[in-house]
């Protein structure tokens, strides 16, 4: 339990690595974790099962706001349910990852799933004395008021290898190429309503591209306890992996 409430944002493009490194963080900081892109994709297959048409605005818009989705804090525990039904695997499904940037991309839902999350933070800031949040626009929109920052990013080579060996158990050729539009296509598409690419001002940026996962959950834990100055913050000595706009 933190002594003083604590929010850390991170945010980052697919394949970036957020979700293990922020799971990591939190549990080692004994706060919470929202998983806030589990929440556009609840919603994404919510709307599948229901025969939506993900181009219909209004009625999408319309589903999020009446989504009965109970969302888990818990970093050890991240079973999910809408109404009921368990859809902890059904999230992850290519048929999910394929269509849930339509969603996304739909502003009413934004705003309805960017209150959730904001009423999550806070609550989590009163019962576990914190929360790590990641996402596409956490730093920017949802919690640009956090105590830290972090936009955690890589080479499109390095997050292709890393997603395509989480989904096919390898890198070569012909499995980044089936990849390429869970990473490249996703990432173009989410980019037109979040700025996830490039920091903003006031947040770190930590490259991963040649971090092992441990060296990059040090590297938070480090920026979150004080152990590193940020280059932003003042005329810090060199700290090679962690760049500042
Ligand atoms: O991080 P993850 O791949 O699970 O996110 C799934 C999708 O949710 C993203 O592709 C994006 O469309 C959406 N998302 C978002 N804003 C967030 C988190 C996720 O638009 N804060």
């Amino acid at each position: 339990m933190q002594s003083s409430p604590l929010t850390v944002a991170i945010d980052g493009p697919s394949g970036s690595g957020k979700s293990s490194v922020s799971k990591a963080v939190a549990r080692e900081l004994g706060v919470g974790y929202l998983d806030t892109g589990a929440m556009y994709r609840a919603l994404a297959w919510h709307c599948l099962e229901a025969g939506l048409d993900l181009t219909d605005q209004d009625a999408v818009a319309e589903a999020a706001r009446d989504l009965p989705l109970e969302m888990p804090t818990d970093p050890d525990d991240q079973s999910l349910a809408v109404g009921g039904t368990d859809i902890t695997s059904a999230i992850r499904e290519p048929r999910v990852t394929e269509q849930v940037s339509a969603v996304a991309t739909n502003l009413d839902v934004r705003a309805e799933l960017r209150r959730r999350q904001r009423e999550i933070i806070g609550a989590q800031r009163e019962a576990s004395g914190g929360i790590v949040a990641e996402g596409r626009d956490i730093t920017t929109v949802v919690a640009p008021d956090a105590e830290h920052r972090i936009l955690i990013t890589a080479s499109e080579e390095a997050r292709l290898a890393r997603r395509s060996t989480e989904l096919h158990g390898g890198a070569d050729a012909q499995q980044v190429a089936a990849t390429r539009d869970q990473v490249v296509r996703r990432d173009q598409q989410d980019s037109t309503v979040s700025a996830f690419m490039e920091a903003a001002d006031g947040v770190v940026t930590l490259d991963t591209s040649d971090l092992t996962f441990e060296e990059v959950v040090a590297a938070v834990l480090a920026l979150v306890q004080g152990e590193v100055t940020p280059r932003h913050e003042a005329d810090a000595p060199h700290t090679p992996d962690i760049d500042a706009p």
